[in-house]
C-alpha cells in the first residue's frame, strides 16, 4: 500500500511558520500586504483568489482585492501593477492567471517588482532560481518540495523525471530538483516514447493538466510519485494528471488530488508575501 503524500499537514507547518512570523512583524508595527488583482469573471479564478485572501486573514496578512470585468484592458492593468509597485503597504502582487483574451499575460507579469512578485514568476525571481540562489519561489513547485522534504523522501543522486515544462510549474520544479542533486529529466507533449522516460524516475512530478494521462505503464514500482494536475471531470469531480486508482498499488508513495500539492500552494504564498515583506521593510 502506497503512502499518501497528503498536503494539508505540511501546509499546516507551513502556516503555523507564518503566522508567527506575522504576529513578530506585527508586533513591530508591520503589517504583510498581499494585493489581489481578479480579472474577468472566470469562476475558478474567483474561488482561488477568495481560498488566498481567507488563508491571508488567518495569518495576519491584509489582502486588498482589486477587482475588474473582461474588458479592463492591458494599459489599464499595467498601470494597476505600476501604482502597487509603489504602493508601501502592498509588500507582494497576486495577478491571477489565467488573464482574459487580449491580455499578454507576461507583459504584466514582467511589470510586477521583483521584490513584491510573491509568486515568484518574474524573469529575476526564476533567474534567481536558475543560479541556484533562490529568493521568491514560484509557490506550487515550492509546494512539491515542501511535501518530498516533509515525507523525507530523498533526491540526492536519484532520477526525477518531470512531465510538463511550463514556467508556472514544470521548469521551476525541474530547477528545484537540480538544485537539490537529484538528476532530472524533463518531458514534454514532444517527447516520444513517455513511459519509457517515465518509468526511469525513483521520483515522478507530473504536471501536463490532462486528467488520468500518467497510468500503470509509465511508473516504476516503488516510485514517489507527485501529481500536480488539477482537471474537472466531466461530473464535477476533481482528478489528477495521474490515474490514481491504477498506479498507487504500483509505487511507494503518491499525493492524492485533491489534498496533495494544491493546500501547499496557499502555504507557499503566504510564506512568500512575509518573507517579501520582512526583505522591504528590513526586519
Ligand atoms: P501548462 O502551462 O498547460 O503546461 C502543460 C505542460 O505539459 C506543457 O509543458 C506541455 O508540453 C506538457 N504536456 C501536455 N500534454 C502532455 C502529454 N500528453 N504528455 C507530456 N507532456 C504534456 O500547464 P501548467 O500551468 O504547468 O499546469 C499543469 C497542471 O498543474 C494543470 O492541471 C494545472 O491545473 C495544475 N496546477 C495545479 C496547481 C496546484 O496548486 N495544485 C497549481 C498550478 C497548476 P509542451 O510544452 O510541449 O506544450
Amino acid at each position: 500500500m502506497a503512502t499518501r503524500l497528503e498536503g494539508k499537514p505540511v501546509a499546516e507547518q507551513i502556516l503555523r511558520d507564518v503566522t508567527a512570523e506575522t504576529a513578530r512583524l506585527r508586533a513591530a508595527g508591520v503589517t504583510p500586504g498581499l494585493a489581489a488583482v481578479l480579472v474577468g469573471d472566470d469562476p475558478a479564478s474567483k474561488v482561488y483568489v477568495a481560498k488566498k485572501r481567507q488563508a491571508c486573514r488567518d495569518v495576519g496578512i491584509e489582502a486588498p482585492e482589486y477587482v475588474f470585468p473582461a474588458g479592463f484592458s492591458e494599459s489599464q492593468l499595467l498601470s494597476l501593477v505600476r501604482d502597487l509597485n509603489e504602493t508601501k503597504t502592498v509588500h507582494g502582487i497576486l495577478v491571477q492567471l489565467p488573464l482574459p483574451k487580449g491580455v499578454d499575460e507576461r507583459r504584466i507579469l514582467d511589470a510586477i517588482d521583483p521584490a513584491k512578485d510573491v509568486d515568484g514568476l518574474h524573469p529575476e525571481n526564476l533567474g534567481h532560481l536558475l543560479i541556484g540562489d533562490p529568493h521568491l519561489i514560484p509557490c506550487t513547485p515550492a509546494g512539491v518540495l515542501a511535501i518530498l522534504d516533509h515525507y523525507g523522501v530523498e533526491l540526492s543522486g536519484r532520477v526525477a523525471v518531470v512531465v510538463g515544462r511550463s514556467r508556472l510549474v514544470g521548469k521551476p520544479v525541474a530547477q528545484l530538483l537540480i538544485g537539490r542533486d537529484a538528476t532530472v529529466v524533463t518531458a514534454h507533449s514532444r517527447t516520444r516514447d513517455l513511459p519509457s522516460i517515465t518509468r526511469q524516475a525513483d521520483v515522478l512530478v507530473v504536471a501536463i493538466g490532462r486528467a488520468r494521462q500518467i497510468g500503470a505503464p509509465h511508473v516504476q514500482p516503488g516510485a514517489t510519485v507527485i501529481d500536480v494536475g488539477v482537471n474537472r471531470l466531466p461530473d464535477g469531480k476533481l482528478a489528477g494528471d495521474v490515474d490514481f486508482a491504477a498506479v498507487e498499488p504500483l509505487v511507494s508513495a503518491i499525493t492524492p488530488v485533491p489534498g496533495g500539492v494544491g493546500p501547499t500552494t496557499v502555504a507557499m504564498l503566504m510564506r512568500n508575501t512575509v518573507a517579501a515583506c520582512r526583505r522591504q521593510v528590513g526586519a
